[in-house]
């Protein structure tokens, strides 16, 4: 194998081709959004990028579906293939190249690699005993098997199948593919997801049947006739199909060879992806891809999707109920990929309402009608150097570098929650700088320029930004700033100075961004019934709560305690002083800078006390769940500081 280093900055991410004998759900939306999210960033990044996505159309389960349909499997996939691309059509996904696995050209890559693997002595014939999933097409080992019949993945009855098979030598490569997951510490994502293929390697990589003869509907094997592909052989070599590994070898070294190159999957199938995938490249003497990222399930209300629970997530009604930006922002900012998420109306209405409505749409909606009112919509001349610019401007480079550092691990939450701090900080800008005050005054009129100027090029920024997340609606942004170009082959590179606007330019129309989504919440409620007869558990009373000094304080600077890494070391704004707060947080907030501008809650009336010698006076509120952990109860920006809770 080959560790070529990358020459040209060229991208390549994909998502599992999809088992066509399925509809396309929440769970393939999932992964294809945020491939689609990543490709688009890259390009944003200056990359050359290439995406696939695609279906899976061979196998047993396929052909016996085709069969009680009355149809033959390929007229069964070709009246299934389409479901999928007009899903992502609907989901507004840029896919480059749409592969199915019964197309010649992917016939031919995979002749192509059975080839070079065997040419190469991995592989030989053997008899295959074991109970297998049609469901999953895949071998079950006797120590995974359920109730000794059942398939630990999905349930179903395991079938016994006893025939003459070819293995692949993957036992060889064990500690080859070990020693490249210890010295690539990306190349499987999250950690939790390494460490468990990691710990399934180490229990001793067995050698995979790689052949059946029991069905038809698959791969022909050229040296061994009567046999068809298995089938996850030939899936996962779609991956080098799509980039031209049989029939055009500049484009495979343009986006394999000279690519940084990266998977996208469900949690499900990362031993297929982690395992046997890397086993059968190294075998074919192919470089290894850079990534392979998992992500988790998505639960329905805090319920596994079930038909006959009524609560599957259909993509297609929640595009219709939120539209499709809206919907694509709030899966990729619900859950940090590869956590499982819970995909509840309520968290939808409210990310939308608060990130969407308030945060952003509000922002836009405030600096274009200010601009109108004092400057006609027209761009001034303008200048203004006061602090809050200054920290204004910072804060934008901060955010780039955070956005960069946490698309590189496909941490797409992290990064719209840096992006939604810098629109956080613009709304607080327009409450410091008071524009409407320095309107009054015709000395001022150029520092006004300046704070309004400040916020067109702020708003320009963040729709490059989102754009990744949201193209239409970042598209829209740029209409009503008066930008005439096409958001879509925009560069972060070109967003970092702030003096895109020039004089005389004139601002577009002002429209509602995001709607408010009232009567949906109103409809949430009515579905709340209360228990009349509830019995509390330790009762307090309301004079010994008001015992208890809690105010709404402001983080100034968050610090890490040298020696000891589970504390952070706060400044607060209280409302009379500042005050020191020592808090073990610290795990749960790697990014703990972010934090600092945010309004917490905090105990004020407890006596000082000294943590590893140094002194706090006071307790920050947070709460603490299985899902989350420890979290700091954030308050609302417009609450001011000193506020008492009541
Ligand atoms: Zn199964």
């Amino acid at each position: 194998m080959c560790h070529l280093k990358k020459m040209e900055k060229n991208f390549y991410v994909t998502t599992p081709i999809y088992y066509v004998n399925g509809a396309p759900h929440v769970g393939s939306a999932y992964t294809t959004i945020a491939a689609d999210v990543i490709a688009r960033y890259k390009k944003t990044q200056g990359y050359n990028v290439y995406s696939l996505t695609g279906t899976d159309e061979h196998g047993q389960k396929v052909e016996e579906t085709a069969l009680l349909k009355g149809l033959t499997p390929q007229a069964w996939t070709d009246l299934m293939a389409p479901k999928f691309q007009e899903m992502w059509k609907l989901l507004n996904i840029e896919n480059d190249d749409f592969i199915r696995t019964t197309e010649p050209r992917h016939k031919s890559a995979v002749v192509k690699i059975l080839s070079t693997v065997y040419e190469k002595g991995d592989i030989y014939c053997g008899e295959y005993e074991g109970k297998y999933c049609v469901s999953c097409e895949n071998f079950v080992p006797e120590n995974q098997i359920v109730e000794n019949k059942f398939c630990p993945d999905c349930g179903k009855e395991l079938r016994v199948v006893k025939e003459e098979s070819y293995f692949f030598k993957m036992s060889k490569y064990q500690d080859e593919l070990l020693k490249h997951i210890d010295e690539n510490p990306n190349f499987i994502l999250p950690q939790s997801r390494r460490n468990e293929v990691i710990n399934f390697i180490k229990q001793g990589l067995q050698d995979l049947s790689i052949s059946r003869n029991t069905f038809t509907w698959g791969i022909p094997i050229e040296f061994a006739p009567g046999h068809i592909t298995y089938v996850w052989f030939d899936a996962l070599t779609n991956y080098l199909t799509a980039v031209g590994y049989e029939n055009n070898l500049e484009k495979f070294d343009e986006f394999w060879n000279n690519s940084e190159v990266v998977h996208l999957l469900g949690k499900d199938i990362v031993r297929f992806h982690a395992i046997i995938w890397p086993c059968m490249l190294l075998s074919a003497g192919i470089k290894l891809p850079d990534k392979i990222v998992a992500h988790g399930w998505w639960t329905s209300e805090g319920e596994k999707m079930s038909k006959s629970k009524n609560n599957v997530v259909d993509p297609i009604e929640e595009v219709k109920k939120y539209g499709v930006d809206a919907f694509r922002f709030c899966l990729m900012r619900e859950v940090n990929f590869g956590n499982d998420g819970d995909y509840s109306t309520k968290n939808i209405i409210s990310r939308i309402n608060n990130d969407l409505a308030n945060d952003l749409g509000n922002l836009l909606n405030r600096t274009l009608g200010m601009y109108s009112k004092y400057f006609d919509g027209v761009i001034v001349e303008g200048k203004n150097e006061d602090e809050f610019t200054k920290n204004l401007y910072i804060l934008f480079e901060e955010t780039l570098i955070v956005v960069e550092r946490s698309m590189e691990k496909l941490e797409f939450s992290k990064s719209m929650e840096a992006i939604w701090k810098f629109i956080s900080r613009m709304n607080k800008y327009i409450d410091e700088t008071m524009p409407w005050l320095l309107a009054k005054e015709e000395s001022e009129k150029v520092k006004l320029g300046g704070v309004m100027n400040t916020l067109v090029e702020g708003l320009y920024k963040v729709a490059v930004l989102i754009y990744p997340y949201m193209p239409v609606k970042s598209q829209n942004i740029w209409d009503q700033l008066g930008v005439e170009k096409s958001i879509k082959n925009s560069l972060i590179e070109d967003i970092k100075e702030w003096n895109h606007f020039k004089k005389g330019d004139k601002l577009g129309v002002a429209t509602v961004l995001f709607p408010r989504l009232e009567v949906l919440v109103e409809e949430a409620k009515n579905e709340l019934e209360i228990n009349e007869n509830l019995k509390i558990e330790n009762p307090t009373t309301i004079e010994k709560f008001g015992e208890t000094k809690i105010e709404v304080v402001e983080i100034i600077s968050v610090e890490k305690v040298e020696g000891a890494d589970r504390l952070l070391k706060f400044k607060v704004k209280t409302g009379k002083e500042i005050r020191q707060i020592v808090s073990g947080i610290a795990k749960n907030y790697p990014e703990f800078k972010l934090l600092e501008g945010k309004k917490v809650l905090a105990v004020l009336n407890l006596p000082p006390v000294t943590l590893l010698g140094i002194l706090s006076q006071g307790m920050i509120l947070s709460t603490e769940d299985k899902k989350n952990g420890i979290k700091l109860v954030e308050i609302s920006q417009e609450i001011k500081v000193g506020a008492k809770l009541k």
